[in-house]
């Protein structure tokens, strides 16, 4: 046997490119693709020089032509940031739907494993409490959202068939929020912003009465996750994510007594469809991977606060 190889979609992005790093570490060779639409080949400057990387520059929404054979297909190519998938919302439609059937088509002929990286966004705004699989979801088919949300949905409905119809053999994840080293400071996403704006001084901007509540997993516990994902034979859709829940508001100032950032907090209006609660229910997680979230939250929130103040100083 030579030695396995993973394409890993969206693998310049904040997820892809510690999931490069994940086999590049484990001995794999791996195939980075990206168009560097919201990902940036500064996560992956690092691996250009290793043999066993390699860097592809493509939209999903053509079809990808891979020469030699591949063992297995992360797909985490797309915006996943609210203001980044409302930027571009074509996009985020076409390579949840095209671009997991360009992928989905290659699992098939490279006889490969596919692992959907899929979203809690499927829940929608969820009306119970905490979101297990079995639950349907919540969601507005053509609210501001419905381009990530319905794309995943999509994405999972068509994964499930190449399964049931070609027997490839599938995988699908639901992300709950995660942070860590890697997101942008212009992300726009709720950890990113608290911290790019404590760390300048700027005030932090609360959506809404910040009584929403989000669950937040650090970046490590998620990899593990999804490294036992693709090594078990489970192929329903499974939840990733921490059941550590908490308000918007309470994030805030946390986040600011870990800075020790002198910011004031800001309300701003409430986003359209903006969920009111998320919380993972990771019952099935721990029964069919064994697996659970470790890092706790100040932990987590301390190395991204490191990570976002060397990059600032860096750039000054
Ligand atoms: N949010 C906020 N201020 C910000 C960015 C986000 O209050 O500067 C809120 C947002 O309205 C949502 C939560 O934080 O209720 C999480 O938002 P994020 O964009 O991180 O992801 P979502 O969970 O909505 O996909």
């Amino acid at each position: 046997m030579g030695q396995k190889r993973v394409l890993i979609t969206g693998g310049a992005g904040f997820i892809g490119s510690h999931l490069c790093d994940l086999f590049i570490q484990k001995g794999w060779a791996v195939v980075c693709v990206d168009n560097l639409l919201t990902g940036t080949k500064e996560n992956v400057r690092h691996l250009l020089r290793q043999r066993r990387f390699s860097f592809i520059r493509q939209d999903l929404s053509k079809p990808i032509r891979v020469p030699g054979p591949v063992a297995s297909i992360l797909h985490f190519a797309s915006p996943a940031s609210p203001p980044d998938y409302l930027k571009y919302p074509i996009e985020t439609l076409k390579v949840g739907a095209l671009g997991t059937y360009h992928l989905l088509e290659t699992a098939k002929e490279k006889k490969a494993k596919f692992l959907l990286a899929s979203t809690s966004e499927v829940y929608g705004d969820p009306l119970v409490r905490p979101q297990g699989e079995s639950y349907w979801g919540n969601v507005n088919p053509v609210g501001p959202r419905s381009v990530y949300d319905e794309a995943k949905r999509f994405a999972e409905a068509l994964t499930s068939a190449y399964r049931r119809k070609h027997r490839v053999n599938t995988r699908i994840v639901r992300i709950f929020n995660t942070y860590g080293e890697r997101m942008r400071p212009e992300d726009g996403r709720v950890i990113p912003n608290f911290i790019a704006q404590a760390l300048s001084g700027m005030p932090l901007t609360v959506y809404g009465e910040g009584r929403q509540t989000r669950s937040y997993c650090y970046i490590s516990d998620l990899l593990r996750g999804i490294e036992k994902a693709l090594e078990s034979d489970f192929h329903d859709p499974v939840n990733l994510g921490n059941p550590n829940e908490m308000t918007v508001l309470k994030l805030a100032k946390l986040i600011l007594k870990l800075t020790a950032s002198k910011s004031h907090v800001v309300f701003r209006p409430l986003p359209a469809d903006d969920p009111k609660q998320r919380c993972p229910d990771i019952r099935l997680a721990k029964k069919v991977l064994n697996w659970a979230p470790q890092v706790r939250l100040e932990q987590g929130l301390r190395a991204a606060i490191r990570y976002f103040r060397e990059k600032s100083s860096f750039e000054r």
